[in-house]
């Protein structure tokens, strides 16, 4: 039997691990579940899957989550250092996927317990990486990457034979506004980008598959995961979501992982690894698929991949700033503050107007992160007026 925990369990991607948790209650044993205000989600899950521990994140629904759990044996508890202090309880597993920067601090403490962490939650590592893959090492952590292109890199990716890589290349869906001209885009509304054509996500990255800025966060998680250069990740888009990415190698092979856009089939990689399990996903139809698309993307419509490519060649502390930035302008445009393009406006002006010092400590990452996001909603609040 595998312990297992999962940081953020009420989320999309919480979710679709506790579908797979259920479906093999022999298999895994559930030391603690966290959310943020989701009481219901959380009491209901542990329950479910019979969890020792269910913490939130928001201490003012102690008690509620307290009452909900009454005579269950199951332990609660509540507040931010609850969740950090959950995400060190040693299982043998833990699914990170908490989102945003706010996910770091817990998977660090996970990292540094030395056990198998399925990251999901890739903007720890766009704002921590050298940081983070560097405890990775040092505490003899095993990464796991859930995200599907990272996953299907993880796959791909012969690493006895990383000298014969050529490139590495990510596949993007293009998200909802794909084919929508420049000035259509400055009028999409929240509830447009939300609406993604392949996958069922939550709000915040369904937002940055809109932008593209997701594809950017993930050339930044890519370039800490595998031994690649910058220069060595490209990306394309593929509308149709079935082939997840690719490695393309020195003697003109190229290996991609196809599959349904069904984020149950990179997580129960991740479960069952190094061996495989069955999911309950939908098998492909290539015939009834008939054809895959590929095209470049571009960079003029969708300028935030444009300014994570500059985040990602100049280093230094720009990933983080770059991801507070676009955390702030991300939450102002779903609260219908400000349009979809002024969301690379933000981040760049932020990114532009701070020369931050070289982060080498999470504590570091921690005060830039911060003070970027007092800068993005500086930023907000002029273009909100
Ligand atoms: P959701 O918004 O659906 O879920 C987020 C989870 O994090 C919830 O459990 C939420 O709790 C919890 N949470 C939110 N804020 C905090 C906080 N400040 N402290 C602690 N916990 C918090 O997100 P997704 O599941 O879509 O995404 C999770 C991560 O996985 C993101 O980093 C995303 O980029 C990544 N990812 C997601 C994919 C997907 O298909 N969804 C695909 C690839 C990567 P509560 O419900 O109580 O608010
Ligand atoms: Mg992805």
């Amino acid at each position: 039997m595998k312990s297992l925990s999962i940081l953020g369990a009420t989320g999309s991607i919480g979710q679709s691990t506790l579908d797979l948790v259920r479906r093999q209650p022999d298999a895994f044993s559930v030391e603690v579940l966290t959310a943020q205000a989701n009481v219901d989600g959380l009491a209901q899950a542990a329950k479910d899957v019979r969890a020792k521990h269910a913490v939130i994140g928001d201490e003012s629904h102690y008690a509620a989550l307290k009452a909900a759990l009454a005579g269950t044996g199951i332990e609660v508890s509540a507040g931010r250092a609850a969740v950090i202090d959950a995400a060190a309880c040693g299982a043998d597993w833990t699914m990170a996927s908490i989102v945003g920067c706010a996910g770091l601090e817990p998977v660090m403490a996970a990292i540094k317990r030395g056990g198998t962490i399925a990251l999901a939650n890739k903007e720890a590592l766009v704002s921590a990486g050298d940081v983070l893959m560097a405890a990775v090492r040092d505490h003899g952590a095993t990464l796991l990457p859930v995200d599907s292109e990272h996953n299907a890199i993880f796959q791909c990716f012969e690493r006895q034979n990383a000298a014969q890589v050529r490139r590495v290349i990510l596949t993007a869906s293009g998200g909802p506004f794909r084919q929508l001209s420049a000035d259509l885009l400055g009028k999409v509304t929240p509830e447009q980008a939300v609406k993604h054509p392949n996958w069922s996500m939550g709000a915040k990255i369904s937002v940055d598959s809109a932008s593209l800025m997701n594809k950017g966060l993930e050339l930044i998680e890519a370039y800490h995961l595998f031994p690649v250069t910058v220069d060595q990740l490209d990306v394309i888009v593929h509308a149709q979501s079935v082939i997840h990415s690719m490695v393309e190698y020195q003697d003109g092979s190229v290996l991609a992982q196809l599959g349904s856009p069904d984020m149950r089939t990179p997580i129960s990689y991740c479960l069952a690894w190094p061996e495989r399990m069955s999911a309950p996903v939908e098998r492909l139809d290539l015939a009834k698929i008939a054809q895959l698309s590929f095209e470049e993307p571009d960079l003029v419509r969708f300028p935030c991949l444009r300014l994570a490519k500059d985040a990602l060649a100049q280093g230094r502390g720009a990933p983080a700033i770059l991801n507070a930035a676009n955390e702030i302008a991300v939450a102002a445009f779903l609260d219908k503050r400000i349009g979809f393009m002024d969301i690379p406006s933000v981040v760049e002006s932020v990114l532009a107007g701070y020369d931050a010092p070289v982060p080498a400590t999470i504590a570091d990452i921690l005060a830039l992160d911060s003070e970027a996001r007092r800068r993005a909603a500086q930023q907000v609040e002029a273009v909100a007026a």
